[in-house]
C-alpha cells in the first residue's frame, strides 16, 4: 500500500494506483504525487494498537502484539514522517499516527448532459473515469479513453463471461438509425457540435465525438458497439477452417470472407434491430468492471 497524506488537513489517501502528478485534496489542497523513499527510524509505538512501547521490548505491553524490527519485505512508508513500517501496521512505529486512508476522491468533472442538458455525475468503469446521465442514462468518456474503455468492456466480458456473453445479442433498443432524424449535440465541454461517427465504419452504431474534449454514447450504444465487436471477434473464431492456423494467405482469405458476412449480416441487422431483446448482459459486465 501507498499512501499520500494532505498537508494542511492530513488526510490520508490509498494512492498505490493513483499515477497522476497530483491530486487535489478534499479540503482543496494540492498534494504532489512524490514516490516517498522510506527512512529507518526508531520504533517508539506499537504499529498495531498505537500505544508507547520501550527501544527494546519484543512485544506491546497494551495489546501483545509482535513488535516487528525486521522490515523486509514489503513496507508501509508513513505519509506524515516517512519511516518505514509493515505493510500491515495501522499505525506509524514511529511518529504513532494512525493509518486510516481515504479512497482517492474524485478528479472528474460533472458535464451538462449533451442529450437532455441535465449534469452528469462522476463514475469509474474498470478504473476510468466517464459521465453517466441520470436521466437518459448517456455516457460521455472524456478525453481519448473510449477506446480503452471499450477494450477493457470486451476483454473483461471475453475472461469472464465468454459464453454467456456470446450466446447473447447486444441490446438495441432504438431504432433503425438511417431512420432517424439527424441530430448533432454538442460537446459538454466547448459547446461546439460534435461530429458523427459510424463504430468501426459499419456496425451502425453512430458516435458523437469531440476530437479534443471527448466521445458520447447515447444510451444503449455502449452495449451496441460491444456487442458488434464480440461479435465479429466470434465470427473471427468459429470461421471454418480457423483453429489456430498461422497460415497468412488464408488469414487474409478469411479476414475478406469476414467482411463479406459483415456487410450481409449489416443489412440483416437493420430490419430487425426492434426486435432484438434485451440480454442485459452489459449490465453484468459492467458491474465485473466496476471497482
Ligand atoms: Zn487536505
Ligand atoms: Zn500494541
Ligand atoms: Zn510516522
Ligand atoms: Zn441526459
Ligand atoms: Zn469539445
Amino acid at each position: 500500500m501507498r499512501l499520500l497524506a494532505c498537508s494542511n488537513c492530513h488526510t490520508q489517501y490509498e494512492a498505490s494506483a493513483f499515477v497522476g502528478p497530483e491530486l487535489e485534496c478534499r479540503c482543496g489542497t494540492v498534494i504532489p504525487n512524490r514516490l516517498a523513499v522510506g527512512l529507518e527510524a526508531a520504533i517508539h509505538r506499537c504499529s498495531a494498537c498505537g500505544g508507547q512501547v520501550s527501544a527494546d521490548c519484543h512485544s506491546c505491553g497494551y495489546c501483545g502484539s509482535e513488535i516487528i524490527r525486521d522490515l523486509r519485505g514489503p513496507s508501509l512508508i508513513c505519509p506524515e514522517c516517512l519511516a518505514r513500517n509493515p505493510e500491515t501496521a495501522r499505525y506509524c512505529a514511529a511518529c504513532g499516527v494512525g493509518f486510516r486512508p481515504e479512497p482517492i476522491p474524485s478528479q472528474g468533472k460533472e458535464w451538462p448532459c449533451p442529450a437532455c442538458s441535465g449534469l452528469m455525475p462522476v463514475r469509474s468503469i474498470g478504473g476510468i473515469e466517464i459521465n453517466e446521465c441520470p436521466n437518459c442514462q448517456g455516457l460521455w468518456i472524456p478525453d481519448h479513453r473510449f477506446d480503452e474503455l471499450m477494450s477493457r468492456a470486451c476483454e473483461t466480458a471475453l475472461q469472464t463471461e465468454k459464453d454467456k456473453v456470446w450466446s447473447k445479442s447486444p441490446r438495441c433498443s432504438s431504432s433503425n438509425p438511417s431512420m432517424e432524424k439527424i441530430v448533432y449535440r454538442k460537446c459538454p465541454v466547448c459547446d461546439r457540435a460534435m461530429q458523427r461517427a459510424n463504430f468501426q465504419k459499419r456496425s451502425g452504431v453512430i458516435i458523437d465525438r469531440c476530437h479534443a474534449h471527448g466521445t458520447w454514447l447515447d444510451a444503449d450504444e455502449l452495449e451496441c458497439a460491444a456487442g458488434y465487436i464480440l461479435e465479429s471477434q466470434r465470427r473471427a473464431e468459429f470461421a471454418p477452417g480457423n483453429f489456430r492456423s498461422q497460415n497468412k494467405a488464408q488469414i487474409r482469405r478469411e479476414a475478406a470472407a469476414l467482411a463479406r458476412a459483415q456487410r450481409g449480416e449489416s443489412v440483416a441487422l437493420a430490419s430487425s434491430r426492434d426486435a432484438v431483446s434485451s440480454g442485459g448482459w452489459l449490465g453484468d459486465l459492467l458491474g465485473a468492471l466496476l471497482n
